[in-house]
């Protein structure tokens, strides 16, 4: 049996019994791992036991046991590097970091590596102490589309090719994979109103892009999963967003 040492941030936990957790880490060079952490709620006489949070950092030891990538992997030794304490005392911070590691962890597959995913959401936790909440979650969604190859073309009509940055009414397909003419609109089922701003805002010459746009992505990553995030209707409520934007 194998030990493997990474960075890892936690997306998810669940407690599992008195003392134990089961934890989905996404790590930086083996991809998203589901973990199971004994012991690790035991406190001593003086110190709770409080165990491993969400959305923490830290550098991680487990046993990896080929051929047996399917079960749980055992934690072996936790060393949190950053808690991101910023994010505790704010509501539409923790919001956005929690739906972030929800997608996360439904969007990414376990022993799949994406570093530059992981970096991305490390900075995007970082970010969350100095810029607007709503414009450094939708900056992370949007690097976490190109590198799960979801992000949509804005710029041309997905069915015809023909450009849509002169079209004033323009409507979006998460399932055709971006932007729609009003000419094909018709023949696509699954669509709804895209503003030109927005397409703009997306049409692939930007990495960083405003909260603005979250509307669009949280539709889009909601119609890739097959239900929205459970987060989704909380982070909307603290970024005041309507139901069109
Ligand atoms: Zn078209």
């Amino acid at each position: 049996m194998a030990l493997v040492k990474d960075s890892a941030i936690v997306l998810r936990r669940l407690d599992f019994s008195e003392t134990s957790q089961v934890l989905a880490v996404f790590t930086r060079e083996h991809g998203q791992q589901r973990v199971i952490a004994k012991g690790v709620k035991r406190g001593t006489r003086t110190r709770a036991g409080i165990g491993i949070d969400l959305l923490e950092k830290g550098d991680i030891v487990f046993t990896a046991r080929p051929g047996k990538e399917d079960r749980l992997a055992t934690l072996t030794e936790w060393r949190q590097r950053d808690g991101y304490r910023h994010l505790r005392d704010d509501l539409a911070r923790m919001y956005a970091a929690e739906y972030a590691a929800d997608v996360s962890v439904q969007l990414t597959e376990a022993h799949d590596p994406h570093p530059g995913l992981f970096d991305a959401l490390d900075s995007f936790l970082l970010a969350l102490h100095t810029h607007e909440a709503a414009d450094a979650l939708s900056t992370y969604l949007w690097q976490l589309l190109r590198e799960i190859g979801l992000r949509p073309q804005m710029d041309e009509c997905v069915s015809c090719g023909n450009s849509t940055l002169e079209l004033s009414v323009l409507f979006f397909s998460s399932h055709q994979g971006g932007a729609i003419c009003p000419a094909c609109e018709p023949r696509v089922a699954e669509k709804r109103r895209l503003s030109k701003e927005t397409a703009i805002l997306l049409d692939g010459s930007h990495e960083n892009v405003p909260g603005s746009v979250f509307p669009l992505l949280d539709y889009h990553l909601r119609e890739t999963m097959g239900r929205p995030s459970k987060l989704s209707s909380l982070v909307r409520r603290a970024f005041g967003v309507r139901h069109r934007a």
